[in-house]
């Protein structure tokens, strides 16, 4: 496919082939950017965001929602296209590709609901005479750049929220995953997106990542991915609006009251959709040492009964990771822990980028499958006794982005919602539940700023103060 850059398809100097994570077939090709298309497309992105200034909200919205029809009735082929590029079961591809219609009707309504306050002035020394509001406007260039791992979904929880606020954008997808976003680039223009206002750069960030990230006539950046790109990014930023949505190391609590059978099944899926490459994946389960024993042996059966094979294949369950290299850092992981101590309950094998669906009971603290992300099919299990251990080693990690707690006794659950720092916190269920609606963003290392809709649109918006003076009354 060809990249999108001031209002041409275009095609590069030189190509990367994009490859199937499960039988390395190649799927497709993309341009490698330059320079010089960073350049094109941020004077482009000036242009768009003058237009999309000048849109109003209706019509911003009526984009959207014809945008939301288009995706509708291409789900079909966007699914393929994710688990092609991806490497994920075709029934969870389908799943993430049919959250995009509602999620851009969603934009499109929250776009449309973009309004300031009047300004109770006459409260403040000196301002009997004058009248005040606020007004919220677009930011203008907005820079979106995307993770592998929701090649659609994510790519939508930046782009619908940023056309809908009145941006243009600049769309950089992950490398691996780069041909569901240029899909979604043609709907939207067919949708009657004006050509300037969305520009979707292919290539490798860590070359095209400094010049999009520091460039002053960017206003804002919205980044899904890694803790360590995020900090880069950070770095190079300057004076812009920032949102980093980063790692996770999910934890989940099991208090003894709680339904083993409901905890296991849970978790058996939390720690396993998308091979666990999701930020949100259930990683370290804190189980109540009464209940231990009986958690680990409702849990192995069902993990060991996940579907592994072709993505394709009807009943899959788990596929490749998303490359070999990924699947050898993963098994390399599970394999330094249990050569720390930690027993493994079943899997920890791995064939070319297929790593088993794993369980590892008693990992050590020191362990970088209990310190760091994973990002892979595998949850760690370790004993504790009771509410306070079990806070405490859910909080003792550098991240906050989901936790979850298994309890029948409320006070206890509202003890771990209050208590443990986590962007999202989950009662009688594990972090991996998502509504595309709600606040969803990390505390601590997990990063800053909120997705969902409302809140995107908020933080890819400026609230400006206008003061009239002298007003007679
Ligand atoms: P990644 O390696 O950090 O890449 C993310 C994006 O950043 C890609 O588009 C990448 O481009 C680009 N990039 C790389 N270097 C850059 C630089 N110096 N400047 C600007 N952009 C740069 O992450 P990933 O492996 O794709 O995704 C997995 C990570 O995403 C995990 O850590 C996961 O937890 C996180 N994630 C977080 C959330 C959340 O909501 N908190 C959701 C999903 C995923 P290339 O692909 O070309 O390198």
């Amino acid at each position: 496919m060809e990249m999108y850059v001031a209002g041409e398809w275009t095609s590069g100097a030189d190509e990367d082939q994009i490859r199937s994570p499960w039988s390395g077939e190649t799927v497709g090709s993309v341009p490698r950017a330059t320079a010089a298309d960073v350049d094109r497309a941020l004077a482009a992105a000036v242009e768009g965001a003058r237009t999309m200034r000048l849109l109003s909200a209706f019509d911003r919205a009526e984009i959207l929602n014809r945008a939301a029809d288009l995706i509708e009735d291409a789900c079909d082929d966007l699914a393929r296209t994710i688990s092609a590029e991806e490497g994920k079961p075709l029934a969870e591809a389908v799943g993430e590709a049919r959250r995009g219609p509602d999620l851009f009707r969603l934009a499109a309504s929250e776009g449309a609901r973009m309004h300031g306050e009047t300004l109770p002035l006459d409260a403040a020394p000196g301002g009997g005479d004058k009248l005040g509001f606020t007004l919220r406007q677009p930011c203008g260039v907005v820079v979106a750049i995307t993770p592998f791992n929701y090649p659609l979904l994510l790519v939508a929880h930046k782009v619908a929220p940023a056309l809908a606020a009145g941006n243009a954008v600049i769309l950089k997808p992950a490398s691996q995953t780069p041909l569901t976003a240029l899909k979604l680039t043609e709907l939207l223009l067919e949708a009657g997106l004006p050509p300037l206002a969305l520009q979707t750069v292919t290539g490798p960030g860590g070359e095209l990542g400094n010049a999009l990230c520091s460039d002053e006539r960017v206003r804002k950046i919205s980044f899904t991915g890694s803790a360590g790109v995020g900090r880069r990014i950070a770095g190079v930023a300057g004076v812009k609006k920032l949102s980093l949505e980063l790692g996770a190391n999910c934890p989940v609590a099991v208090l003894p009251d709680a339904d083993l059978e409901q905890v296991a099944q849970a978790t058996a899926s939390g720690g396993y959709v998308n091979a666990g490459q999701v930020c949100i994946s259930v990683q370290r389960v804190l189980v109540d040492r009464d209940a231990y024993g009986d958690f680990l042996d409702a849990l192995r059966p069902k993990v060991e009964s996940i579907a592994v094979g072709d993505p394709l294949d009807d009943g899959t369950q788990l596929a490749a990771l998303v490359s070999e290299r990924e699947a050898e850092r993963v098994e390399g992981t599970i394999r330094r822990a249990v050569e720390a101590g930690a027993t493994l309950v079943t899997g920890g094998g791995r064939e070319r980028g297929v790593v088993q669906p794993t369980v590892v009971a008693d990992v050590p603290d020191d362990t970088e499958l209990w310190r760091e992300e994973l990002f892979g099919p595998a949850v760690a299990v370790r004993p504790v006794s009771g509410i306070d251990e079990a806070i405490a080693l859910a909080n003792d990690t550098q991240y906050g982005l989901g936790a979850g707690v298994f309890t029948r006794d409320v006070n206890h659950a509202l003890r771990f919602a209050r208590e443990v720092d986590a962007g999202n916190v989950h009662v009688n269920w594990t972090p991996l539940w998502r509504a595309d609606l709600m606040p969803y963003g990390g505390l601590k290392g997990s990063g800053i700023g909120k997705e969902g809709p409302r809140y995107a649109v908020e933080e890819m918006t400026e609230l400006k103060s206008v003061v009239f003076h002298g007003i007679e009354r």
